[in-house]
């Protein structure tokens, strides 16, 4: 069956949850799924409840879990290289079916790697294999490559009143 490429990207809530859905489909389907977070580090909720489903669902964090405000450390650097590196032998692999890579388009507009970074995973990937990118403002030429691209458009969001990330519901 051929693989296709998603993109979830926006404002609005839902581009991580989508991901996760996908994954949690496709384990029903005894599909087996890697999900590299960049960015991101600590136990969020959907980490815990993926440990459930370690026989298909492995998650891997490249992410040193703080917010990276102008230029990133070469510490984010690494970690979020050490991450493209390990979705390509994912890829040449061949043991997943489902490839997610969340925050991506985060990790690209930080520079921790480069948007051609990106393309390449896209050219490279095998056909049978599906590959998830998720996070706000992906770059056009990502949106061009994609097959599928989904954008979360805020139309409200509790976060403007001050409600911030809660566990179990954003995290
Ligand atoms: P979810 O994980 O609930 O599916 P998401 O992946 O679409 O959401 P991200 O862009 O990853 O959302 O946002 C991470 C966090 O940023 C949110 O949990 C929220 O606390 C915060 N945030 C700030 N502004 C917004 C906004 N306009 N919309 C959504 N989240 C926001
Ligand atoms: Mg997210």
């Amino acid at each position: 069956m051929k693989g296709y490429v998603h993109i979830y990207t926006g404002n609005g809530k839902g581009k991580t949850t989508a991901a996760l859905g996908l994954a949690i489909r496709a384990a029903g389907a005894g599909y087996k799924v890697f999900i590299a977070q960049f960015i991101k580090m600590g136990e969020f909720s959907e980490i815990k409840a993926l440990k459930r489903f370690s026989d298909l669902i492995t998650v891997e964090q490249f992410g040193l879990g703080r917010f990276v405000k102008g230029r990133p450390s070469p510490e984010d650097i690494e970690a979020a290289q050490k991450g493209l590196a390990k979705i390509k032998s994912i890829l040449s692999s061949g043991e997943y079916r489902i490839v997610i890579m969340e925050e991506a388009n985060v990790a690209a507009k930080l520079e921790l790697f480069s948007v051609q970074d990106l393309l390449d995973i896209i050219s490279v990937k095998p056909k049978e294999i599906e590959l998830v990118i998720t996070g706000r403002g992906a770059d056009p030429r990502i949106i061009e490559k994609a097959d599928l691209v989904t954008e979360m458009k805020e139309i409200k969001h509790y976060y403007q009143k001050g409600v911030p990330a809660r566990v179990g519901i954003e995290k």
